[in-house]
């Protein structure tokens, strides 16, 4: 077996996952290959520049110890001829029938498998984008009996969480290695031996199985925001506050204390993806699941709920101009995607206020997928101006900085992220309302 610094590892797809995960196996001191379709990403990173943000990583980019260990190339066989083991990373967007799309799982896999023939070499394929339960072993068999072709295949699902996702890299919960074959779990799990001398529990399990821990486990935490979300809303119907009903729920072992604070919906390019194609799944098998079924459509209400809530409260005080703070799908991100933020500022837009917004991060992003009418300024005080309603979407630490004056155009803050202290505000003149109240 060879050694960490003899061991090369490639990743194929270039965005959230491949970046991350080729720098967390940086750091831990292997010599990583990076390639993308999309020559841009390629280039940023060459320059150390990347494309997206994460925390840690452009310092990771910068370390010349850590940077002198990463290679991103323009050529995908490049990759594989340097690679013993590669890591396919690449989008599985949702399709129009809400089920995966795994074109360009299976167009890297071909590429890779394709070069790896040619050459003959027998280098491991690593599964790690999220695909559909039975996927990776239909691959494997569609691959026939003929000699010389690589079958070096396993799928291992991805847990990191944008935001902290290279903090989740180097500290994860458990690695789970989807394969049959003890000697590729054994050349995967190598990988990662730092993390089992930590205890990190590394598990051995078919890839259908492996495939159905990631769709589980995001359909199980969806299900949790969903149900805390509901229970904000009961909450604030009959006057309970849900922080302290949910730190009580929270101390049951069974239930936990993580993913419990009421939001304005889950999103991300995850959850709603992955519960809309384990839905698809199960209606196209026949069977009804109508929990699974009613997650999204859950959220969906509840992001309806809070746009209404906002709307009544600007109506009834005759207000015209809406400031959003926060258009990321959650803090420490600069990701857009699926996210309640850009549904509400776009559904207030179409209910005919001047909406205006700021995010930290995730202004550029959002200006190529919010409405022409919004404006998107650059910091927050300028957001703002003129505005007569400030609502906060997106729990930024940073907005808890924020200075609120009774001088300015602002008379209510709606805090749906709950980040701010109503009491200062409140003392400042303004009104004040958060998720609980
Ligand atoms: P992303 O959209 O940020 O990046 C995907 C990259 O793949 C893009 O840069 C694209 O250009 C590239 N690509 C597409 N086809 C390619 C090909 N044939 N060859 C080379 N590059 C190609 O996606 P992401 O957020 O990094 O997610 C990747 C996978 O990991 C998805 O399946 C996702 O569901 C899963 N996942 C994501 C997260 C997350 O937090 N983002 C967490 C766990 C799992």
């Amino acid at each position: 077996m060879k050694t960490v610094s003899e061991t090369k590892i490639g990743f194929v797809g270039l965005g959230y996952v491949g970046t991350v995960s080729a720098a967390g196996f940086a750091i831990l001191g292997f010599d990583v290959y990076g390639y993308d379709l999309d020559e841009r990403k390629v280039t940023s990173l060459i320059n150390r520049q990347p494309l997206i943000y994460e925390s840690g990583l452009q310092e990771v980019l910068l370390d010349a110890d850590i940077s002198s260990r990463m290679h991103f190339v323009y050529d995908i066989d490049n990759l594989v001829d340097n690679a013993d083991v590669i890591f396919v990373t690449v989008g599985t967007p949702e399709s129009i029938d809400g089920s995966c799309n795994t074109s360009f799982v299976t167009q890297a896999l071909e590429s890779i498998l394709s070069r790896l023939t040619e050459r003959g070499l027998d280098s491991i394929v690593v599964v790690k984008s999220t695909v559909p339960v039975g996927f990776t072993q239909e691959f494997i068999d569609s691959l026939g009996n003929d000699e010389g072709i690589c079958r070096n295949i396993c799928f291992s699902p991805e847990f990191l969480r944008e935001g902290s996702a290279l903090d989740d890299f180097l500290n994860p919960s458990r690695v789970v290695i989807g394969t049959t074959d003890a000697s590729i779990f054994e050349t995967v799990a190598h990988l990662y031996g730092k993390y089992e001398s930590k205890g990190v529990p590394i598990l051995m399990m078919d890839p259908t199985s492996a495939e159905l821990v990631k769709y589980a486990s995001n359909s199980f935490l969806a299900a949790k925001v969903a149900l805390i979300n509901e229970f904000a809303d009961l909450s604030h119907a009959v006057g309970a506050n849900i922080d302290t009903v949910s730190r009580a729920i929270g101390m049951d072992p069974r239930i936990g204390n993580e993913f419990m604070r009421a939001s304005v919906g889950f999103g991300g390019s995850c959850f709603p993806k992955d519960v809309s194609e384990i839905d698809h799944r199960s209606n196209s098998l026949g069977i009804r699941h109508p929990l699974i079924g009613s997650i999204l459509e859950s959220n969906r209400a509840h992001i309806e709920r809070m746009t209404d809530r906002i709307d009544r409260c600007a109506k009834h005080q005759g207000i015209r101009t809406i400031s959003i703070l926060g258009l990321a799908f959650k803090p420490d991100s600069d990701d857009i995607r699926e996210s309640p933020a850009i549904e509400i500022a776009s559904k207030l837009l179409e209910r005919g206020y001047v909406v205006k917004a700021y995010d930290p991060l995730a202004g550029p992003n959002a200006l190529l997928a919010l409405p022409k009418g919004i404006e998107i300024l650059d910091n927050a005080y300028d957001c703002m101006n003129e505005a007569e309603m400030v609502t906060i979407l997106t729990g930024w630490r940073s907005f808890r900085e924020l200075k609120f004056c009774r001088s300015g155009s602002v008379r209510i803050v709606m805090d749906l992220a709950n980040v701010l202290d109503g009491e200062t505000i409140g003392a400042m003149g303004l009104e004040y309302h958060n998720i609980t109240e």
